[in-house]
């Protein structure tokens, strides 16, 4: 078990400055990776992350919904390029640094599968940068 950042991420980074085991990693270049990384070897399931996020986006990995409704008005960000997520949206995270990400603004009652954040997460370890982000 772990926790998982999902696609409701808009990279403020909240949840660095919370984490114990120092275990979640920006995803960089944002571009490729425009959330935050939870390295689940090192999670231990505290929650802290989840309770500062400000867009609600951390779930437990068994919790991540398959059918998330928005309330409206929240963003989804995705990879630049990604079909349907042309929409530049500038972010300034926590430490003054600013980033352009590719979102699309969800409708009240739409309902969406973030649980590709799953597999996302996994691959930013295994086969993306991982901790080499942080360099
Ligand atoms: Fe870090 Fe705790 Fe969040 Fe895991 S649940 S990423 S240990 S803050």
């Amino acid at each position: 078990m772990t926790y998982v950042i999902t696609a409701l991420c808009l990279h403020d980074g909240e949840c660095l400055e919370e984490c114990p085991t120092e275990c979640i990693v920006p995803g960089s270049p944002v571009d490729e990776y425009p959330y935050y990384y939870i390295d689940a070897e090192e999670c231990i399931d505290c929650g802290a992350c989840a309770v500062v996020c400000p867009q609600e986006a951390i779930f437990m990995d068994d919790e991540v919904p398959d059918a998330y409704e928005a309330y409206g008005d929240e963003y989804l960000s995705m990879p630049k390029g990604t079909p349907g997520f042309d929409e530049e949206y500038e972010v300034e995270d926590i430490y003054g640094d600013t980033f352009t990400l590719y979102v699309r603004k969800l409708e009240e009652g739409e309902t969406v599968d973030l649980t590709a954040a799953i597999e996302f997460n996994d691959d930013f370890f295994v086969d993306g940068p991982g901790y080499d982000a942080l360099d």
